[in-house]
């Protein structure tokens, strides 16, 4: 009989909850038409998205008007970065060294300036504020880290931009200064509130929320401007055309409301369950060093390097013992090169090369952390 699976890879994807695929039932074939359409009935589907433009906008204390449905968190990404440079080629913009690639890899078509992180994986505000420069337009900074899971100070940056705003003001440089956050790991725990965080522009992605894959919103204030990266009929108030994922928003919108509802629930379920399978596997007798802030860091996510461990050898193992766990980002699962945010860190190639991720979810349990614990042990006691 092969082994029960234990998933722990909750930040790669969710499964789609319940509630939220029932949600998304109808427009399939039922009520599959065009929102843009003249008739009765099109007029209801079309209405049913103002509703979850709503629904999204009040979780993020932003207007409906602010909101634009996408495919995912990399299209919003994209859009952003885009969006802003196409307005001003010529000016600069900061990344954090830790940023995923769909913010990085746009970001390098500009003149970009990397924010280094410390140790930690938390960013250094006072290095970040020495490399903004009087044409930086948009500083862009994920929420949370879909590696190390560690949370970004997004309030000390924002006030460090209202202060250079503030500058740019008194001395006549009307540029813009926009700040983006990628939330797309955040949304299930931390607060979400657009002005509280002091964002501009903020990512969410439904494939990571128990919604589906390549569903997401993008926040836009209304004081900010975005040229369109995707251009056609015009929906989503031009900011993205192309006739609307019906299921997909209704699928985002409906998983956005119900991990708001648990947000703190989960949070410190998950916070519980994480801080017992560190404490068991740093027993192990092996030399184990867990990754990024302890403090400021995702309720469901373990760094943990295995020094002297190959981690493909013992994700294999734990795969064959039912155990779904990850050595860095999916996206990236495929590369051999280590991974930019354990470089960024400090750490070295060899470290990251013996490093794993555990990402607990909804479906996590306490018996599933004492299975994976003594799967993980299993495995390094064959790999010796
Ligand atoms: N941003 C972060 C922080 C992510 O973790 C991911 C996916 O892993 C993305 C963006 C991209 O999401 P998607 O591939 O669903 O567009």
């Amino acid at each position: 009989m092969s082994a029960p699976l234990i998933y722990a890879d909750f930040a790669a994807a969710t499964p789609v909850d319940k509630q939220v695929l029932m949600a998304m039932q109808p427009y399939f074939a039922d009520t599959f038409y065009n929102p843009s359409a003249l008739y009765g009935e099109s007029a209801k589907v079309h209405k049913d998205i103002e509703t979850a433009r709503a629904s999204v906008a009040a979780v993020l204390g932003a207007r409906p008007s602010e909101i634009i449905f996408t495919a995912g968190a990399t299209e919003a990404n994209n859009l952003v970065i885009r969006g802003v440079m196409a307005q001003h080629p010529r000016a600069s913009l900061i990344v954090s060294a830790v940023e995923h690639d769909s913010v990085l890899v746009p970001a390098h078509e500009f003149d970009a300036q990397i924010a280094p992180v410390k140790p930690n994986g938390i960013i250094d505000v006072t290095a970040l504020e020495s490399i903004v420069q009087d044409n930086t337009v948009l500083v862009s900074l994920m929420y949370a880290n879909n590696e190390v899971g560690t949370i970004q100070p997004l309030k000390a940056v924002s006030s460090l931009l209202a202060k250079v705003r503030a500058d740019r003001k008194k001395n006549g440089n009307s540029l813009p200064l926009y700040f983006h956050t990628d939330a797309a790991q955040a949304a299930n725990y931390l607060d979400l509130h657009v002005s509280r965080l002091g964002v501009d522009f903020l990512t969410l992605n439904g494939g990571k929320i128990y919604g589906p894959k390549q569903s997401g919103a993008l926040y836009v204030s209304a004081k900010a401007r975005l040229v369109p990266q995707i251009t056609g009929g015009k929906q989503e108030f031009n900011m993205r055309s192309g006739t609307e994922n019906v299921a997909g928003i209704i699928g985002v919108a409906k998983a956005l409301a119900i991990a708001s509802s648990m947000r703190e629930s989960e949070a410190a379920r998950l916070r519980e369950l994480r801080e017992m399978f560190i404490q068991r596997v740093i027993s192990l007798p092996i030399d184990v060093t867990v990754n990024g802030s302890q403090r400021n860091r995702l309720p469901n996510n373990v760094h943990i390097t295995l020094t002297g461990f190959d981690n493909e050898r013992i994700l294999i193992g734990l795969d064959t013992l039912g155990v779904m766990a990850a050595a860095g980002s999916a996206c990236s699962a495929s590369s051999d090169e280590p991974s930019h945010v354990l470089k960024a860190m400090g750490i070295t190639d060899d470290a990251a090369r013996s490093s794993l991720r555990f990402t607990f979810g909804r479906t996590t349990t306490k018996k599933h952390i004492e299975q994976i614990v003594a799967a993980l042990a299993k495995v390094v006691a064959d790999e010796r």
